[in-house]
């Protein structure tokens, strides 16, 4: 079997003296789009947090592509292939969308490689392309914040809640880039509260609760977990 190119082992972390994590253990298999499902509150936005080095874990492992990486800051996981798309639009508002894009040329890319990968994935963005970031509608602007976090090329994306505020042909949309940057052979969890849209292009699924991954599986058997247990119905 492969070196996957994310393992979470064990992993605990708290806010002050509250545990958050409860160990959590979670593969991501090289290549595969795994979603990450569970109720509010479960540990979702924080298992990206650590896993992305934005917070401390208490303990446990993480490996990236089979590199232990437990506590590396953000700059070194971003140069082992590790992009993330936090919740919330991470765009500057007074930047033109080009702007905007452009400004990932300084981690090295040159500008047009930047722009052409963008716009080639959402053309909409281009007809934008003078328009104050701060401007867009929402899923323009999460449009904008995922093809800034592909011009990095990266191994592994990580997404945290897409979906967030927009409406449901705008999260359909967004989720079909999504299934065609995966079948480009980048790696991606995404932690979604649209569980049913997440599900359609992920090839695993794992459910959190409580700090724990309490279920992983391939989505049909996940999908019929999360409606009658876990959210009640609310997949
Ligand atoms: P949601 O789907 O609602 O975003 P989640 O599964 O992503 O939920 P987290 O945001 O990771 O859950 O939160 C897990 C727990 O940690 C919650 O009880 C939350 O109140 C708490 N928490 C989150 N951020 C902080 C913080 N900065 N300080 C203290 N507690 C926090």
């Amino acid at each position: 079997m492969s070196i996957p190119i994310l393992e979470v082992v064990d992993l605990h972390a708290a806010y002050g003296r509250i545990e958050v994590l409860r160990g959590v253990d979670l593969r991501v298999p090289r290549g595969a789009v795994v979603a990450l499902l569970g109720p509010n509150g479960a540990g979702k936005s924080t298992l990206l947090k650590v896993i992305s080095g934005q917070m401390e874990q208490t303990s446990g492992d993480i490996h990236l592509a089979g590199v232990h990486v437990a506590g590396a800051k953000p700059d070194e996981l971003a140069r082992l292939g590790l992009t993330t798309v936090p919740e919330g639009r991470s765009v500057f508002p007074n930047l033109s969308v080009e702007e905007n894009l452009q400004l990932m040329s300084y981690a090295g890319v040159p500008a047009s490689q930047v722009l052409d990968t963008a716009y080639s994935y959402f053309p909409r963005l281009h007809e934008r392309r003078y328009q104050l970031a701060g401007t867009l509608s929402g899923g323009e602007q999460q449009m904008l914040a995922l093809a800034r976090a592909l011009t990095s090329d990266p191994a592994l994306l990580l997404l945290d809640e897409l979906s967030m505020g927009l409406a449901p042909l705008i999260v359909d949309e967004l989720y079909e880039t999504v299934g065609q940057i995966a079948q480009t052979g980048v790696s991606i969890l995404v932690v979604e509260q649209f569980a049913r849209t997440a599900l359609r292009i992920a090839d695993y699924a794992a459910v959190m609760s409580g700090g724990r991954v309490v279920a992983t599986g391939e989505p049909d058997e996940i999908g019929s977990i999360m409606a009658d247990v876990i959210l009640g119905g609310v997949a």
